[in-house]
């Protein structure tokens, strides 16, 4: 498995490799090349020939583009949920929600000609007139986690692209076909080679990237460590940065809330995906021990009998994690927990999935009267496991969430609408919820967290997105009237 650059798939004999895995069963089902800085230099090389003409090409045709990839991969999207699903893990109708998520972004994105209008004033002086415009920033980067193989790319390259620029995508090493699918379908649409390409790799290819003197800007999604990594290494060397790192994302519910659609809206946001994604709930803050004592009692069964299988079985809701190390690092959380005095009330450690004994299975976990200084409440797990820390009011619950390092996404469950308000208004979180677990924004909207769960200016997709991929040139123009001012000297001032 390799690159796909300049329109072509590509691959270097005697690079090197890593394996690729399905997480369901433990096999190998291939072996990826890791770009060199060379293979990045070429995947440069080719966006720059393509550059120029893309960012003259209209944005019309541009997004006329996007719209046969857009029909493309609606026919197509099972093939690409079932590529997801064999090297992340997560069940087919999950990868299907993801492709969805992402193609509404491409939705957005053909709008472009509505997008990229600028703004004129006319008569800002005498005979004067201003208008601004966003033109392309040239050769953009985005680098990817492994958890939304298809879904994060699309947050970013359908904008790039609709903006004028060229793009060269860094995905997860541990799922990576998802984006050379994406880039035959765009190329299928009628997408000039080189505009988009896929070079795979580690550290190495990012670091490339990063020190490329022909790449202005550089989007990233993936853990905190390595998004503020990217963040101070692109601004070192010049670039636009936007890098969205870890998350911790609590829910409060309040004694009012509707209690059984609290704990329905907490099964999925805690062990969808197997928790594998950033925005997953990973604590629950019931406020009173009422409320504690009851969510508790509904949650407990309902753990314990979640349906675990392979990508592949229709009737699973969680399927595995993505590989062993982090199977063996989610397990270590747990073990964390329990020594650290968290009560653990359901144990997923010793799941065993019959017919499937090498895969990365674990059950869904979870922990009780969870202490804000445990490793398990400071940290991101990334996996099924619950943690609930009880509140004895809302000032508390919200106090918590303040606190946290972390500020991505946050939700309350309650009938109270004083409350509501006061906590979208006051909470420090990027994204919130009312009665809503999983808070990510739609397409034309856009989607980021705050503190450590983003460096940068810029949110993703949405009007941030198109600000992120553009930059601004603001035009004063006079035509000559016949009439001579002659020269002025002063600063210019509207007369
Ligand atoms: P990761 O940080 O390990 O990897 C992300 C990307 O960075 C990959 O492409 C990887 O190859 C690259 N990378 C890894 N180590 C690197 C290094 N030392 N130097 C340079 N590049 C490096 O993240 P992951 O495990 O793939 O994904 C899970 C993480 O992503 C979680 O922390 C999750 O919260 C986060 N995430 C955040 C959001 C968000 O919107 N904030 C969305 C999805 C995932």
């Amino acid at each position: 498995m390799g690159h796909h650059i300049g329109g072509r798939h590509y691959a270097v004999q005697g690079s090197r490799t890593q394996p690729v895995f399905n997480p369901a069963t433990g096999e190998q089902t291939g072996l990826l090349s890791l770009a060199s800085k060379a293979d990045v230099d070429h995947a440069v090389a080719a966006a720059a020939h393509a550059s120029e003409a893309w960012a003259e090409t209209t944005p019309l045709r541009r997004a006329r583009i996007l719209n046969r990839f857009l029909r493309i991969i609606e026919e197509r999207t099972s093939e690409l949920a079932a590529v997801i699903s064999a090297e992340h893990g997560k069940v087919h109708a999950d990868a299907v929600g993801e492709i969805q998520r992402g193609m509404e972004v491409v939705e957005f994105a053909t709008g472009a000609p509505h997008l990229l209008k600028g703004e004129v004033t006319e008569n800002v002086g005498s005979r004067v007139d201003s208008h601004s415009l966003r033109q392309p920033l040239g050769i953009v980067a985005g680098i990817t986690p492994f958890n939304f193989p298809a879904m994060v790319p699309m947050w970013m390259f359908p904008v790039a692209l609709a903006c004028g620029n060229c793009f060269i995508l860094k995905p997860s090493e541990r799922d990576p076909s998802a984006s050379l699918l994406i880039a035959d379908w765009l190329k299928e649409a009628g997408l000039p080679d080189g505009v988009f390409n896929v070079v795979q790799g580690d550290k190495e290819a990012v670091d490339a990237l990063l020190h490329h003197p022909h790449i202005s800007a550089v989007s990233f999604v993936g853990s905190t460590p390595i998004a503020k990594y990217i963040y101070e290494t692109a601004a070192k060397h010049g670039k636009r940065c936007q890098a969205l790192g870890g998350a911790k994302n609590h829910m409060i519910v309040l004694p009012d809330a509707d209690l059984d659609q609290a704990v329905d809206a907490l099964m999925g946001a805690a062990y969808g995906s197997a928790g594998e994604r950033c925005m997953a709930i990973s604590v629950a803050i019931p406020v009173g021990e009422g409320t504690a004592n009851e969510l508790i009692a509904r949650l407990t069964p309902k753990v314990r009998s979640l349906k675990i299988g392979p990508g592949t079985d229709p009737e699973a809701e969680m399927g595995p994690l993505v590989t062993q190390q982090h199977l063996m690092k989610v397990t270590e959380y747990i073990d964390a927990g329990v020594s650290e005095g968290a009560k653990l009330i359901v144990d997923g450690r010793n799941f065993k999935m019959q017919g499937y004994e090498k895969g990365y299975f674990i059950g869904g976990s979870l922990f009780d009267h969870v202490k804000p200084q445990m490793k398990i409440y400071k940290e991101e797990i990334f996996g099924p496991v619950l943690s609930v820390v009880r509140a004895k009011d809302y000032g508390e619950a919200a106090t918590l969430i303040n606190a946290h390092e972390f500020g991505n996404g946050t939700a309350i469950f309650t009938r109270d609408g004083d409350i509501a308000r006061e906590f979208a208004h006051q909470i420090k979180v990027g994204m919130v919820g009312i009665n809503v677990p999983i808070p990510v924004p739609m397409a034309f909207h856009s989607f980021g967290g705050w503190k450590a769960s983003l460096f940068g200016d810029h949110h993703m997709h949405g009007p941030e997105g198109v600000r992120f991929y553009t930059r601004l040139k603001t035009i004063t123009s006079r035509w000559p009237t016949g009439t001579r001012a002659g020269a002025d000297f002063i600063m210019p001032t509207m007369k």
